[in-house]
């Protein structure tokens, strides 16, 4: 199923397929079953360059930009693979390069293009917060050349595979400052020092092989050169990552359909039901069609957020729209397969029940569809603000 914008990067997505190829079905359904890391994976796309595409050349990335990135998570994802064990070593550094200080850019950055640091872990959400992050209540206190760090999150996703955590705790209180969200600043957490001294990490056992975890700082000391930008600035900071995240998430909920998409028109064709193709019947065909619709559109709407993002202009409403579509796509063309499979659907050895409870994800996290809804809603059509 080809179509014209999908030879955007046309050179990039022969490699990633062909890397792909090297892990197929079986290598995926094992991990899956034992909730084990896709360690050969994740070396196998650090060692290809693909996850030093956002880091620009001067700090040893390819600085390709996010359409490209976008389309290496597309193709992954369109393979049957999943690229959540190692995505977010793609984007997550672009917190330090967009506000960190010239000698954390120098000391991280090539070593994150590298590989040598994993940079993974983001710790942003909490049990009793959820959504409203200015409510977090994990604590960074100031202690002459140290910040000691008290508090707990969860779905801290990757922090057994990762060296470094990116924090956010408050440093102040929120009634100290103008908005409920001053008062939050981000840090870098060394978790090769920190485990075991304040750090505690356990996973936690989920529906999806995500390595998510739940982590406990039990006064963590930290040095007070890993405060990335200004203090009581980190909410900021945070969010200019957000979009780079919500459209690289669309880019993988685009290959997710199109994986769906080609598992059920294949097998439409093949299999034989009262003498004839089950895709001979338009009550097979509709839906496959419609979830073509559906994720062509959605593909629109990442590449727009993408180039959006690229060429450095707003892009908060795309990112948030291209992310909530495409999340949704995948979800209606995960339904559809497994339907169009019938009992089959439900055999771990078709890839579909895998493939339909991760894609499942992502109408949840990073950001869960009323959120979406309720950003348009407010800051794009106007209305009145609802929380
Ligand atoms: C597998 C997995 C991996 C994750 N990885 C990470 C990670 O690496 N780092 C990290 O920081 N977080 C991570 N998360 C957390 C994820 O970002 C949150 O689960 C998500 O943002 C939703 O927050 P919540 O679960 O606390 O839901 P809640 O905020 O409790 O919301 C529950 C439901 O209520 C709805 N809701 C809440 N408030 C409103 C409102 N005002 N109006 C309408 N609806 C509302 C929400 O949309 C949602 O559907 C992960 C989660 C999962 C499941």
């Amino acid at each position: 199923m080809s179509n014209a914008l999908n030879d955007d990067f046309e050179d990039v997505r022969v490699s990633v397929r062909a890397l792909c190829a090297g892990f197929p079905g079986e290598y995926w359904r094992a991990l899956d079953r034992e909730r084990a890391y896709p360690e050969a994976f994740v070396k196998a796309m650090t060692d290809a360059g693909f996850l030093a595409v956002l880091i620009p050349e001067a700090y040893g990335g390819s600085g390709l930009g996010l359409s490209a990135a976008a389309a290496i998570l597309e193709e992954i994802h369109k393979s049957g693979a999943n690229a959540a064990a190692c995505h977010a070593q793609m984007y997550m550094m672009g917190t330090i390069l967009r506000h960190g200080s010239d000698a954390q850019k120098q000391t991280y950055l090539p070593q994150v293009a590298s590989g040598a640091l994993r940079l993974q872990a983001f710790g942003v959400t909490e049990p009793t917060s959820g959504t409203d992050t200015a409510a977090i209540k994990t604590t960074a206190r100031r202690d002459g050349d140290f910040y000691v760090v008290n508090g707990q999150k969860v779905w801290t996703s990757r922090a057994e595979h990762s060296d470094l955590m990116l924090l956010l705790a408050r440093t102040s209180s929120a009634e100290e400052g103008a908005k409920r969200h001053d008062g939050l600043s981000v840090f870098l957490v060394d978790m090769r020092e920190a485990v075991g001294h304040g750090l505690t990490i356990r996973p936690i056992r989920a529906m999806i092989n995500h390595a998510t975890t739940e982590v406990f700082f039990d006064d963590l000391r930290i040095p007070a050169s890993n405060l990335i930008g200004e203090e009581g600035k980190g909410f900021r900071y945070i969010l200019d990552g957000m979009n780079a995240e919500r459209i690289l998430i669309a880019a993988e909920c685009v290959g997710d359909a199109r994986w769906f998409i080609a598992k059920a028109t294949s097998y439409a064709n093949e299999r034989i039901v009262f003498g004839r193709p089950i895709g001979q019947n338009q009550g097979i065909q509709f839906p496959i069609a419609r979830a073509f619709a559906e994720s062509e559109a959605a593909d629109l709407m990442a590449k727009k957020a993408a180039a959006l993002f690229d060429a450095g202009v707003p892009c908060g409403a795309e990112a948030n729209m291209a992310k909530m579509l495409a999340s949704e796509a995948s979800w209606h063309a995960a339904e559809m397969c497994l339907q169009t499979h019938g009992g089959f659907g439900f055999a771990e050895e078709y890839d579909i029940e895998r493939k339909f409870r991760e894609t499942r994800l992502y109408q949840v996290a990073p950001v869960s569809t009323n959120l979406i809804l309720s950003y348009v809603a407010e800051h794009v059509l106007g209305l009145p603000r609802a929380f």
